[in-house]
């Protein structure tokens, strides 16, 4: 079992804006090691607080440049995007609150990402490739935003309806 149970779609709180961290204090850094140890268990590569229920500006990733780059570990709070490239590039993603769906995403290639490590220093990350879309989709979550919100409104409408659909099932 995760540490700590996954928000799935259509759960409110992924359409939340998350409040800021007001200080990186021993609760938020509870919560950056538990949110590691659940996107290990369900093997993702990186997870944000609303998908495990929190509405907090914190994200966690192990993710490299590529597939078979050095996988680095990144534990932020109150990331901000303070630089996003004009080229772009299309990668397929998927998300642990959208389980059994991928979709291409098109973002800028390369952004610089100001955050609070988890001693609360102030650090800026640059990143490009898979490292780059993956802190991209991270933050969208902190903004209410999914990957399917880049999808064709067919496909985000066939993939929204089938999740609440099964929310419903769950529910009777
Ligand atoms: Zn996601």
């Amino acid at each position: 079992m995760p540490p700590r149970p996954l928000s799935i779609l259509p759960a409110p709180i992924l359409r939340q804006t998350a409040k800021p961290v007001a200080a990186v204090d021993d609760a938020v850094r509870a919560l950056m090691a538990d949110m590691l140890d659940t996107m290990r268990v369900e093997k993702g590569l990186g997870l944000a607080a609303p998908q495990v229920g929190q509405s907090l500006r914190v994200i966690v990733m192990e993710c490299g440049e590529d597939d078979d780059a050095p996988r680095g570990v990144w534990q932020m709070a109150n990331p901000e995007i303070i630089h996003a490239s004009d080229d772009l590039a299309s990668m397929e993603e998927g998300c642990l609150s959208i389980p059994g769906y991928r979709g291409e995403v098109v973002r800028p290639a390369e952004v610089s990402v100001r955050y609070l490590d988890a001693d609360g220093a102030v650090q800026v990350m640059q990143a490009h490739g898979l490292l780059a879309a993956c802190v991209q989709h991270e933050i969208d979550h902190l903004n209410g935003r999914l990957f399917i919100d880049y999808l064709s409104r067919i496909k985000r409408e066939m993939i929204t309806r089938k999740f609440s659909k099964l929310a419903k099932d769950a529910r009777t």
